[in-house]
């Protein structure tokens, strides 16, 4: 057991060398329409409507019954740029979705239409040596490759996408894209696979596929998000705990409305900065395989074989996985004075060591910081724009985002989007009733 697992275990009172959590089994169709609970009656039922409608916009489009899958974003509470070092993360999956109505077709095509673009494209499934076309249906091509790839035979069908999730802005539409698409084909072709082999295969498309190197932190809150839970990740062994969230707390996710680049961006250029700090710390140090194995005393020690952006990009990673363990702690405790401080360092940490953040999302997380009822605000997902979270006493959270909203708005000239939001379930299918 190496020494994360012995304080996790420690933390959590239970052996991480023991049979890991098993994934919950495909959740069922109560469940799932469970988690479009909502404060606001009308987004409740505007949302609960909104696979019965797709399936009747499919049904205009294409002809047919369809059946229909929806697949959550996420946020990620803290534990930043960790799960591509092995790492631990601690996001919750959110109730924002992307669903897909799905039906067959006779030929060996996948004709695929997002209504939020208002585009179509069809994947032929006999391609040889598939390659991403640098569009938005490589997410779902990315799917159909690597599930063939692992034996599955596909059929043709039709997806007809709908989302409720923004995109590009960090909140992981990419894996809800990829995990709905997932459950969709393996469900038309009368196949399917556990949620955590989903989660594994759809961060393959993403990687190997569409080419943004990303963990598996995304894909797995998509696939075994739980209502009111957050999700602690061991990203190197896959165990996994569900962590109560506090019921007085609300989650608020403050969308800066700057668009981040992944693919070929700055994420790739800091995971490839991780790479090589594991590389030249190896020289010194030949038992690690990843930042996750190196303590900050031998980083420390050490600091004068780096270049000084590595070192400063390795401290980040070293110091937050400690933050992780710290909030897991403090969640466990009901000590909200060092959550708060876990996630305000978090900030500080990605803003002046990774250097992933921007000025927007410094001016959102000082705004909120500055608010009544606010317990931490950090950034949120890989950065360069994007959102931040905030954890919110639920009985403020009126005050706090009419704050927010204001302040952003005379400091940047933008309007925010803010979404305040409960920890939800994975993906599912939702049965038509
Ligand atoms: P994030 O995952 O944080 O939203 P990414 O850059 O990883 O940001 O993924 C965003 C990409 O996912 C979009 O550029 C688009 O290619 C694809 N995407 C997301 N939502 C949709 C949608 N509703 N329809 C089509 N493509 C989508
Ligand atoms: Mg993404």
């Amino acid at each position: 057991m190496d020494r994360d697992a012995a304080y996790l275990a420690s933390v959590l009172g239970i052996g991480f060398c023991e049979p890991m959590l098993l994934p919950e089994a495909g959740l069922s169709a109560s469940e799932s329409t469970g988690s479009f609970e909502s404060d606001s009656m009308t987004k409740q039922k505007s949302e609960s409507a909104i696979p019965e409608k797709l399936a009747e916009r499919f049904a205009a489009r294409y002809g047919g019954e369809a059946r229909v899958f929806c697949a959550p974003g996420r946020v990620n509470l803290i534990g930043e740029h960790t799960d591509y070092n092995d790492g631990l993360v601690l996001p919750a999956a959110i109730d924002s979705y992307i669903w897909i109505a799905v039906g067959l077709r006779e030929d060996e095509v996948l004709e695929v239409c997002s209504e939020n673009l208002q585009q179509e494209a069809q994947i032929s499934l006999n391609e040889r040596n598939p390659r991403a076309k640098k569009k938005w249906s490589d997410y779902v091509q990315g799917v159909a490759v690597m599930l063939h790839a692992a034996g599955i035979h596909l059929r043709g069908a039709n997806l007809l996408i709908h989302s409720g999730l923004p995109s590009g802005a960090g909140l992981s539409s990419s894996a809800a894209l990829e995990v709905s698409s997932a459950l969709a084909l393996l469900a038309i072709s009368g196949q399917s696979l556990e949620p955590l082999e989903i989660a594994k295969l759809c961060r393959r498309a993403e990687n190997d596929f569409v080419g943004t190197r990303c963990g598996i932190m995304d894909q797995f809150a998509a696939c075994l998000g739980r209502a009111g839970h957050a999700l602690l990740l061991d990203c190197r062994s896959l165990e996994y705990r569900a962590l109560p969230l506090p019921p007085n707390l609300t989650m608020v996710i403050c969308n800066t409305m700057v668009k981040h680049e992944h693919a070929g961006g700055g994420y790739n250029t800091r995971r490839a900065e991780c790479e090589e700090g594991v590389r030249l710390l190896q020289r010194k140090l030949p038992g690690i395989k990843a930042l996750r194995d190196v303590s900050l005393p031998e980083l420390e020690a050490h600091q004068r074989d780096l270049p000084d952006s590595v070192y400063r990009r390795c401290r980040h990673v070293v110091t937050e996985n400690t933050r992780v363990l710290s909030t897991v702690t403090a969640l466990r405790d009901g000590d909200l004075t060092a959550l708060g401080k876990n996630l305000a360092a978090s900030h500080r940490s990605l803003r002046d060591d990774f250097e992933v953040s921007c000025h927007e999302l410094d001016v959102m997380v000082e705004l909120a910081l500055r608010s009544d009822g606010v317990l931490g605000a950090r950034m949120t997902g890989g950065g360069f724009g994007g959102c931040t979270i905030n954890l919110v006493h639920t009985e403020r959270v009126n005050a706090f985002c009419e704050s927010v909203s204001t302040g952003y708005q005379q400091a940047t000239g933008k309007i925010p989007d803010i979404y305040v939001s409960k920890a939800g379930a994975g993906a599912a299918e939702i049965v038509q009733r």
